[in-house]
C-alpha cells in the first residue's frame, strides 16, 4: 500500500505537530504562532505495512484580503491536487468560519476525508465532544472521524491504522 495523504485545516490546528510525532522527526516547523509553514513540506513514512507521503500544508484562510493570505490559500488548495485521502484537521473548539472554506475545498476534491479531531488532551469532560461528533458525522461528508492528541500521541496509531485502510 502507498499513497500521498494531505493534512489541511485552519493555522494552529496542530498539522505540523501530527506530522513530526508520524514521521519522528523535526521535518516540519511547529510554531505557536499561525502561519510558520510557509511551503508545503513532504514526509514519507515507510514500515512494514506501506509507505505513507504526507503532505504538510500551510492553513487555509478565511477572508483572504492579505496577498499573503491568497498565496497560502493557492498553495494549500494546489496541494490538494493528487492526493489519496485528506487529513481534515480541526482542534477541540470544533468548526469555525474559516472551516467553511476548507470544507467547500474538500467538497470540490471529492476525495476521502478523515476528520481529525486534535488537541483531545484539553478536552475536560469527555461528553463536550459529543455534539461536535454528531454534527461532523452529520455532514456525511467523512470516512472517519478519529480524536487525538498529536502532542501527547494519543490515537494516532488509530488514525494510521485508518489513513492505510484507505489507500
Ligand atoms: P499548524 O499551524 O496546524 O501546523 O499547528 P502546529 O503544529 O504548529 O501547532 C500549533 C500549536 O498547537 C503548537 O503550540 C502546538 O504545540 C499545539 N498543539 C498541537 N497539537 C496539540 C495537541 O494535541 N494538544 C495540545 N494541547 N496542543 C497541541
Ligand atoms: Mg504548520
Amino acid at each position: 500500500k502507498s499513497g500521498y495523504v494531505a493534512l489541511v485545516g485552519r493555522p494552529n490546528v496542530g498539522k505540523s505537530t501530527l506530522l513530526n510525532h508520524l514521521l519522528g522527526q523535526k521535518l516540519s516547523i511547529v510554531s505557536r504562532r499561525p502561519q510558520t509553514t510557509r511551503h508545503r513540506i513532504l514526509g514519507i513514512k515507510t514500515d512494514g505495512r506501506g509507505q505513507v507521503i504526507y503532505v504538510d500544508t500551510p492553513g487555509i484562510h478565511g477572508g483572504a484580503r492579505r496577498a499573503m493570505n491568497r498565496y497560502l490559500n493557492r498553495t494549500a488548495i494546489s496541494s490538494l491536487l493528487g492526493v489519496d485521502v485528506i487529513l481534515w484537521l480541526v482542534d477541540r473548539a470544533g468548526w469555525l468560519p474559516d472551516d467553511e472554506l476548507v470544507m467547500a475545498r474538500i467538497k470540490e476534491a471529492k476525495l476521502p476525508v478523515i476528520l481529525v479531531i486534535n488537541k483531545v488532551d484539553r478536552i475536560e469532560g469527555k461528553d463536550t465532544l459529543l455534539p461536535f461528533l454528531a454534527e461532523a458525522n452529520a455532514t456525511g461528508l467523512f470516512s472517519e472521524i478519529v480524536p487525538i492528541s498529536a502532542l501527547k500521541g494519543i490515537n494516532l496509531a488509530v488514525l494510521e491504522e485508518r489513513v492505510l485502510a484507505l489507500l
